[in-house]
Order: C-alpha cells, then structure tokens, then sequence
C-alpha cells in the first residue's frame, strides 16, 4: 500500500510524538517540540490529530515557565488490547495487556515445544479467545499479537529461522514454520515474532530494571540458555540470532558435542537435565534442586555454585566485549536462588577484563517471569506506531483490516 511523501512526513510526526510520549509519559507541546526536534506549528498540529482520534489525551495543568499554563498531554494506553504470548518447553503462556504493557490477564496452557508448532498455535488462537472473552472484550478489540519463541527468527516474515539450529533438538519440526501467518489465518490480527530472550531484554528496558541503560544484557537460564543484547538503548537481532549464549565455548571443562554441532557450549553444562543429573537425579525440578541448595544441602550448593561459574565464565567475555553497565539474570534456575547469582558475579569478577567488571550491575530480573510478555507488547507497540504502519491505519483510528494486508506484505 503506497503512502504519499507527505503522508509519510505526517506519520513520521506523529510517530515522534507517539514515541516520546512513551519514553518519558504525559509532557507539554514546548517539551515535545524540544524533545521530537519538531518545530511549534507541525507539534501542534500532529497532536491535535492524535487528540482527534482519542490516542492522546490533554489533562493536567503543567507548572508555568510564565503566560498562561500549558497543559500536559498524554500517551492513551487504555483505547487498545495486545495479545501477548510466550510458547516454553512445556507451557504455552498468554494474556492481554494495554498499550502500554500493563498486564490485564495472564494463562498458562500445558504444550509441549516437541509436539510441534501446528499444535501450539492452535492452543494459542484458542486461548486467546478464551481470555477475551473472560475480561468482556471482543476480538477486533485486539490491536496486534507478540509472540515469543524458543528459537532465533526470521522478524521479516513471522517464521522460525530454518536452518541447521534445530536438525537435532526437540525442536526440529519448527525449523522454518511461519507463525506469524498461522496465527493470522486462525485470528485475523495482525501478528509480530521473535526470540522470547529478545523480548525478556526489551520487556526490561522499556518497563523493568533495565529503564534508562543504554547497554545491558539479559541472560535467561533454565531450561536452557538464552541471551538477549541492548547496545546502544536498541535490541539487537544481527541478522537474525544475535545473543545466543548458550552456544558459546565454557572456557575450562573438557568440551562435550551440542546438538548444535559445536563443542563445548554453555547449553550442555547448563540447562535443567544435565543438572538434575549431576545432582544425583533425586530432585523432580530445578526449582527442587534450588530449594535444597538454599536449605544447606552442600550436593545441591555444589552443582548450582558450578552452573554459575560456568555462566559466569562465558558471560565474562560477554561482558569484555560489550562493556554494558547492567546484566540481568532470569530463567527458573535463577529465580529463587541467591547461589547461582553469586557465583556468576565472582566468575566476572576473576575473568572479565577489570574496566568492564568494575561497575557492572548483575542483578536477577526484575519483571522475572513477566519480562517476555512485557516485551512482546511493546514490540506490537513499537511496530503500530511505527511511521510506516501508522502511516495505514492513523485515519481509521485504530489498526484494522487493512493493516493486515501490509503486515503480510512487508
Ligand atoms: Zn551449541
């Protein structure tokens, strides 16, 4: 769908407006005109088009510089509904949540990743109507779905990224299958995709610890290893799997063969069968084998202090490489436990080059289990009120019908 210069321009506009109205919450014109790098005359116009179609609002009296006051205008994220979904190892969860990433409702749906994706995205079409329709909303309420998986991206087209990654996982038949379109077909919403890890990262830059850092790095543990990298205040994807570290080379143990087809990868020390197994295969779960760690078992401190040792070896390059300010740690193998987290801090400290390590916040994350779907509604956000998809649907006043026609088309 052709959208004309000038549209463009205009969209651009209130893109800018949009997106500093979100970054720093209700302000005045003068500010946004300060803060987008618009002049008076295109701030004052832009937003009275946003006023127009009711995703601003105009509410408080700001304090006066002198003159009459101004009054603050504000990002509207009640006029939409986002479909979050997050698909696991052995749970699918989903919920709906504002514009602005408030959680309304959260399920969890036992699937099984080895089942298939066919089946997954049933469960998730299927659920995400059931949740609709228990918080009273209809499903053209719904402004677009994020969707998290276990599994680098193809972020163009909605698909699993086919390639060698998965020929020998329990995720082998997910090679290449396009979610994206599935889910659409089923639900007729427009639909966006990436890794979980990814959107862990970005759920905690754009509302957790992580608000206002500029490079941090998240690394999800349990079931297995997962990275997510922001440099420079942006996710970064590369050109599709960016962050993957758990198929980083352990620096210290005698390597053992990944289903990767590496060597020696983080992935198989540290994901929950192989520590169950090192723990003596007495624990049901890894959130067993932490609670007997906490409660003094010294087998179970053992197997946990070495997992984080590991991590923390292959995180300290990580660390040397991007220098960031913050690492976060999420995952059920770090949940509840104060070991793990220990134990990485002193492997970085020994390992990574002192100017990185010094002042480097390593902390647990702070929205934990909320994080990816956190993230995968401000990737539905970031992407309708990006300038070429506003561009479409800002005169309808709300994303429909022929928004979908360009999503399947981009
Ligand atoms: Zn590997």
């Amino acid at each position: 769908m052709a959208v004309s210069r000038s549209g463009s321009a205009r969209a651009a506009g209130h893109a800018a407006v949009i997106e500093a109205l979100r970054r720093e919450g209700p302000t005045t014109r003068t500010e946004l005109e300060r803060m987008t790098g618009l002049g008076r005359k295109i701030i004052s116009e832009r937003v009275q088009e946003l006023l127009d179609k009711s995703l601003v609002t105009e509410g408080e009296l700001a304090r006066s510089t002198g003159g009459r006051m101004p009054r603050r205008i504000g990002f509207r994220p009640e006029v939409g509904l986002v479909g979050v979904v997050e698909m696991n190892v052995h749970h699918v969860t989903l919920g709906l949540t504002d514009l602005g990433g408030q959680v309304l409702v959260l399920r969890q749906i036992d699937a099984e990743v080895s089942a298939g994706p066919a089946a997954a995205v049933e469960l998730v079409a299927d659920g995400m109507i059931a949740v609709l329709e228990e918080v009273g909303h209809a499903l053209d309420e719904l402004w677009g779905i994020g969707v998290g998986v276990l599994a680098p991206v193809d972020r163009r087209r909605g698909s699993i990224l086919p390639g060698r990654l998965f020929a020998r996982s329990a995720m082998a038949g997910w090679d290449g299958y396009p979610v994206r379109d599935r889910l659409h077909e089923l639900l007729g919403r427009s639909v966006w995709v990436d890794n979980e890890v990814n959107l862990m990262a970005l759920g905690e830059v754009r509302s957790g610890r992580a608000r206002g850092f500029s490079d941090v790095v998240f690394a999800k543990l349990g079931p297995s290893v997962g990275g997510g990298l922001v440099v420079g205040g942006r996710l970064q994807h590369g050109k599709a799997a960016a962050g993957e570290i758990g198929h980083l080379v352990v620096p210290h143990d005698e390597p053992r063969p990944c289903w990767c087809g590496g060597r020696g990868c983080l992935d198989t020390f540290v994901n929950d069968t192989v520590l169950l197994a090192e723990a003596g295969g007495v624990h049901g779960s890894v959130a067993e084998l932490s609670r007997s760690a906490t409660a003094g078992d010294p087998g179970a401190v053992a197997v946990l202090r070495r997992a984080g040792s590991r991590v923390g070896a292959v995180l300290a390059d990580v660390v040397t490489l991007l220098d960031p300010s913050l690492l976060l740690v999420g995952g059920t193998l770090v949940d509840d436990d104060e070991i793990v987290l220990s134990a990485i801090k002193a492997a970085i400290a020994d390992e990574g080059i002192s100017v990185a390590a010094e002042g480097l916040l390593v902390e647990h994350s702070h929205l934990s289990d909320r994080a990816g779907l956190v993230g995968a509604a401000a990737m539905v956000v970031d992407e309708l009120f990006s300038p070429a998809v506003l561009g479409v649907w800002l005169d309808d006043g709300r994303p429909v019908g022929r928004l979908d026609a360009l999503v399947r088309t981009r």
